[in-house]
């Protein structure tokens, strides 16, 4: 059986730091405050909103969840979006995605100071999250990496294969696997064979986003797989990219849920601290 990679430890050593920097920031003066925005309508979203708030109140940062109905104009969003980039008492701005269709995520998302970008989704941190200089990068493809090397598995000179090319996932990932080292092999829809990229893969990584994409006819015993995918099944079951079997036919494989998605959330949490030195770096230059 496949070593299942799960991310609870990793996420509560991740809170446990965050934990001593929110005491360290209160002897400043400074509450950490994490502002998320939500438009109605998709209950995943939703509950992926609310754990953020468990984890808020768990970690003693202040947290609040601006709702918006479903038929929202966009210039109201981003009207709410610039009055949190003024406030100094909101250290990060985050949208759940998706949005409806008739808003633009990526116009409402360029909005976000992008010091208050704990989810790397403006232009200025996806150029930094491409050539590595400082900012804030986005969560899960850290959360990717962060989970392998908490297993004690190295990137520097591995054939990776990563599928899918995403904004959220695949392409930054694919950015941050270049700087550790990794020679990475990215796959996508238009790609025929990709059991032939995973044949001679040591790492595979899943964002696509498809329950059963990777199937055990696929893979080999040496192969460490993260899935970074989420999927409802049709019996209403949260499901990665890799099939359900995968652990009998792999050397690791990362749990969906409890995997990824799991470390993901202490990622954000990690960005808002960073966000904050950020802030009290651009303060010091005023
Ligand atoms: P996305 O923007 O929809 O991108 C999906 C990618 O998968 C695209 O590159 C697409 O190829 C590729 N793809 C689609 N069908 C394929 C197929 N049959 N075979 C191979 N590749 C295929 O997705 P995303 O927003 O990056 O998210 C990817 C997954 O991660 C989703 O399941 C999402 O729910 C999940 N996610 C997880 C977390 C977490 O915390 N764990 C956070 C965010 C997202 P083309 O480029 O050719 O279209």
């Amino acid at each position: 059986m496949a070593l299942l990679m799960k991310a609870k430890e990793a996420a509560d050593r991740v809170y446990m730091e965050i934990m001593t920097e929110v005491s360290e920031l209160g002897m400043q003066g400074i509450q950490p405050y994490l502002a998320t925005i939500i438009v109605e309508g998709d209950p995943a979203s939703a509950y992926y909103a609310e754990a953020k708030r468990r984890i808020a109140e768990r970690l003693g940062v202040s947290f609040h969840l601006h709702a918006f109905k479903a038929d929202v104009e966009e210039a109201e969003i981003i009207a709410l979006i610039r009055r949190l980039n003024e406030d100094a008492s909101i250290h990060g701005i985050m949208v759940e995605l998706p949005l409806p269709q008739h808003i633009s995520a990526r116009r409402v998302e360029r909005e976000i100071r992008p010091s208050k970008d704990i989810d790397g989704v403006t232009p200025q941190n996806k150029l930094a999250t491409l050539t590595g200089e400082d900012g804030l990068y986005p969560a899960t493809p850290q959360a990717c990496i962060h989970l392998l090397k908490h297993y004690g598995f190295s990137l520097e000179g591995k054939n990776v294969t990563l599928v899918g090319r995403g904004q959220t996932v695949g392409l930054p990932l694919f950015h941050l696997l270049q700087r550790e080292q990794a020679t990475v092999t990215v796959c996508h829809s238009r790609t025929p064979d990709i059991a032939s990229h995973l044949s001679h893969a040591d790492i595979a990584f899943l964002a696509v986003g498809r329950p059963n994409r990777m199937t055990s006819a696929m893979v080999h015993d040496r192969l460490i797989v993260v899935d970074a995918g989420i999927n409802e099944t049709e019996d209403g079951r949260i499901a990665g990219d890799g099939a359900a079997d995968l652990d009998a036919y792999v050397a690791a494989v990362s749990p969906v849920p409890g995997g990824v998605g799991t470390l993901t959330t202490a990622v954000l949490f990690q960005n808002l601290m960073k966000a904050i030195r950020i802030q009290q770096g651009e303060e010091e230059q005023i």
